[in-house]
């Protein structure tokens, strides 16, 4: 799984079968430096490995000290065309860089960042982006096939390599899924460099992280990525959930998953409000427990089968399956019963 090489941001493994890591950026100024800690918090609460933050003039590079110093995880400056700004977060204690060498100008400045990050211990991430290609790369391919972005992305490293500085994180992102797939393949069977995944302005959270899902959950099923960003229009707390999810649903992480029948006219439970209520109560767990709800007797038993607990609706009743064997018959407050029933199960998991 992932790249053969691994980089350190801080203490977070990326890369070298280190498990596949979640990040969001800021969307505070970063110049507000309370405004911006709180919501590095509230992200490292939420499930942020890494938070990236943008560093854009000298009073944010200031503010990457203090901000470092009391963030639970470990911080990325996002950088563009300024190598003073990158030397200065790096100074200031930054944990990693995101920072596309071939546009900080001369080879000089190239060096001077290489050898502060080496010296530090700082990665750098080339985040190559569909929207920004180079001209020339653009003349070459007419618009920002999968290659374009590849070759972008190599371009970029050949900058850092030639300073003698290897520890390179990349990203190829695309708001196109398919050309972000294909250049992230691309990518994989071109270098063993950690690979950032992630799907760039993928729109609001609904359509987003649909989009996301799709392009970042097909690389990691093909064994491509390190660490992933879902991006999205709003709040960027919802970022980490949405990234943990796909994180579950391909079996790389660990935690609560539902089953739950889409519901039909053989229905005769609320099988709606109880997979709601379930999901309610024990989505943030850490544990590893599949529960499934299922509304009749037509698959039920086959998931419940496969589940750790699960809920068979019957006429007037339900009955229920601990580790796929029959255990009782609930009637009255199914669902009531049935929370209590997971209750006690993760409850004897301890
Ligand atoms: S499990 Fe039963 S109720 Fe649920 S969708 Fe299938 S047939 Fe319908």
């Amino acid at each position: 799984m992932g790249s053969a090489r691994k980089v350190y941001a801080g203490e977070l493994a990326i890369g070298g079968g280190a498990p596949v890591s979640v990040q969001s950026m800021t969307n505070t100024d970063t110049r507000d430096r309370e405004a911006t800690l709180k919501q590095i918090i509230q992200l490292a609460d939420a499930g942020c490995d890494l938070v990236r933050i943008s560093v854009f003039d000298d009073a944010c590079a200031e503010n990457v000290r203090y901000l470092q110093e009391h963030s639970p995880v470990p911080l990325s400056a996002d950088i563009h065309f300024r190598a003073d700004l990158a030397l200065k977060s790096v100074e200031n204690g930054i944990h990693a860089l995101r920072i596309n060498p071939g546009n900080i100008g001369e080879t000089e400045n190239v060096k001077k960042i290489a050898d502060a990050c080496r010296a530090n211990r700082v990665p750098i991430r080339i985040g190559v982006n569909g929207g920004s290609l180079e001209k020339d790369i653009l003349q070459k391919y007419g618009s920002p096939v999968p290659e374009a972005l590849v070759e972008s992305a190599m371009k970029h490293v050949r900058l850092l390599t030639d300073a003698g500085f290897e520890d390179i994180v990349l990203s190829l992102k695309s708001s196109d899924v398919k050309t972000a797939v294909d250049a992230y393949r691309l990518a994989a069977k071109a270098c063993d460099y950690p690979l950032h995944l992630g799907i760039t302005e993928s729109g609001l959270p609904g359509k987003g992280t649909l989009k996301s899902a799709i392009g970042i959950g097909a690389l990691l099923l093909d064994g491509i990525g390190d660490t992933i960003r879902v991006s999205l229009t709003g709040d960027p707390i919802s970022e980490p959930a949405a990234a943990k999810e796909i994180l579950r649903a391909v079996g790389l992480r660990k935690g609560f998953r539902l089953i739950s029948c889409p519901t039909c006219g053989r229905t005769r439970i609320d099988t709606v409000r109880i997979a709601e209520q379930v999901e309610e109560a024990f989505r943030d767990i850490e544990k590893d427990v599949t529960v499934a709800v299922m509304g009749c007797v037509v698959n039920g038993p086959g998931e419940a089968r496969e589940a750790d607990i699960a809920l068979c609706g019957g006429e007037g009743s339900a009955a229920l399956y601990v580790h796929g064997q029959y255990a009782a018959t609930l009637r009255g407050d199914i669902c009531g019963q049935f929370i209590r029933a997971v209750r006690g199960y993760l409850n004897d998991l301890q």
